[in-house]
């Protein structure tokens, strides 16, 4: 059997890389080599360090100059320019790695000149890009498909050929969003309208049913997963067993190998932050009593608009706990008037009370004693981070899987509280209160978080999904 080398290639943005690092991590221990692809830009960024000698970075251009933003507006001219700038490079780099098994000595193609790595047997590629998958398979390499949302989102996203068909999407926006959603399987008795995408939401005229191109893209990607030899998800059945199980039966091989993070190795995933990690805020925590911080962060892409960030900054002040809140630089759209900035509010809180960081060491925030409760957008990354260490959350999603995400975690797993479509300081107030006291919403965090560190330990249904995975992914190299 030829030696099993895994090229795995994540889409350039932040939850998608901090979900595929610890994948490729985990295949690290078993034996595989594994060589991670960035674009340029992000690999720049990333500054991640190999640690492993059978693990390397290499990178493609996303075609962007590099002063782009990058930021969530610009999400399908990146896929757009990667698509069809990186696509031939990547062709040209799987081409050189799979059949030679040592990079070109041209260093045009931007291979290192690394001989120790044997040739690529397989990809396991972000299921959003689905020309890298199909590129693979054309040039003979085996190609699986990694999904770093959750099933349940998947399952919606499959499923909208079907809504579209029974009349329930796309929806008016000004109807009624506590409406039942129908035809979603196993998710019937809690999915609301509002807690679909908002691009199923038609806001003008009353007949037609159009949707938003951006759900065309997801519903296509997902609809292109049925295809692949196997889709991979960072998840587990104890959180989206019944999601799964409408899954599988619809695709060739389906593995729930998740939370990815909390899965012992040997050697801790590589850093992948695109932006660099504040550490004062741990010291800050460590002055803090034990639970008694909210910890606020919207992930990596969310924006918010000024009169958003002054309810949620009134609701926490008003709630009366401190609070450390991560603020990138574009987290709240810049608004004419305004002569302070939302560092500025915050600082004047007072240090005791109150630390903003541009970005924070969040798996470590989580685990810290001090941290009573996380205000969070509700992204996966985020929420599988918060169930492992059992941090009760509240949540308020923006877009795409987190609103599903989020009701799961307000009425499935009752490990939170769901503020969806209302941003009113009295609403932040009294959510964070609930989540920071409420014995019964801490007590089904603790316990959602035994399940799911059991799931990834040894023996476990992660574990075991994983090790199945490394076997099939064996099996490929013969
Ligand atoms: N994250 C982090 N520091 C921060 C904010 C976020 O390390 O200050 C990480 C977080 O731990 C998670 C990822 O960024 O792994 C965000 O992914 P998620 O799926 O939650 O949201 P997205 O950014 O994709 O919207």
């Amino acid at each position: 059997m030829a030696e099993a080398h895994v090229l795995v290639f994540p889409c350039p943005a932040q939850g998608h890389i901090n979900s595929m690092l610890p994948f490729a991590a985990a295949l690290l221990d078993t034996g595989v080599f594994v060589t991670f692809l960035h674009t340029d830009h992000n690999l720049r960024r990333a500054s991640s360090v190999a640690g492993s000698p059978r693990l390397r970075f290499l990178s493609v251009p996303d075609g962007l100059p590099d002063d782009h933003p990058r930021s969530l507006g610009d999400m399908m001219e990146l896929e757009r320019s990667l698509r069809e700038v990186g696509a031939v490079r990547y062709r040209a780099l799987l081409a050189s790695l799979s059949s030679a098994g040592r990079p070109s000595q041209d260093d045009s193609d931007g291979v290192d000149d690394d001989q120790s790595f044997p040739p690529v047997t397989c990809v396991v590629v972000d299921g959003l890009l689905t020309w890298a998958i199909d590129a693979a398979e054309e040039l003979g390499v085996p190609a699986l498909a990694f999904r770093t949302s959750s099933a349940c989102s998947f399952l919606a996203y499959q499923t909208i050929p079907e809504l579209v068909e029974l009349g329930e999407l796309p929806f008016p926006a000004c109807g009624d969003l506590d409406e039942p959603v129908r035809g979603v399987p196993g998710m019937e008795s809690f999915l609301r309208r509002r807690d679909l995408p908002s691009l199923c939401r038609r806001s003008g005229g009353t007949g037609g049913v159009d949707l938003d191109p951006i759900l065309h893209v997801f519903a296509e990607a997902t609809a292109h997963s049925r295809e692949v030899r196997a889709l991979v998800f960072n998840t587990t059945a104890s959180l989206e067993g019944p999601a799964l199980a409408h899954i599988a039966p619809r695709m060739r091989n389906v593995f729930a190998v998740g939370p990815l993070h909390a899965m012992s190795s040997s050697a801790p995933a590589p850093a992948s932050s695109l932006w660099s990690e504040d550490d004062g805020c741990i010291a800050w925590l460590d002055c803090q009593p034990d639970r008694s911080v909210v910890y606020v962060s919207l992930g990596s892409l969310a924006v918010i608009k000024h009169d958003q960030f002054a309810e949620f900054l009134s609701g926490l002040v008003a709630a009366g706990y401190p609070f450390l809140w991560v603020l990138r630089a574009d987290t709240v759209a810049a608004s004419k008037g305004q002569h302070t900035t939302p560092q500025e509010s915050i600082g004047a809180v007072g240090e005791d009370k109150a630390r903003v960081v541009a970005w924070a060491p969040q798996r470590d925030v989580l685990r810290h004693r001090a941290v009573g409760c996380f205000l969070t957008h509700a992204g996966w990354n985020s929420t599988l981070e918060a169930a492992v260490e059992g941090v009760p959350m509240v949540c308020w999603p923006f877009f795409g899987d987190q609103l599903i995400n989020s009701r799961n975690v307000g009425a499935v797993w009752r490990t939170g509280l769901d503020m969806k479509d209302v941003c009113d300081r009295a609403v932040v107030e009294r959510m964070v209160r609930e989540a920071m006291e409420s014995d019964e919403v801490r007590s089904s965090a603790q316990k959602l978080a035994r399940v799911v560190r059991r799931d990834v330990s040894e023996g476990g249904s992660s574990a075991r999904e994983f090790q199945r995975l490394v076997r099939f992914i064996k099996e490929l190299s013969m």
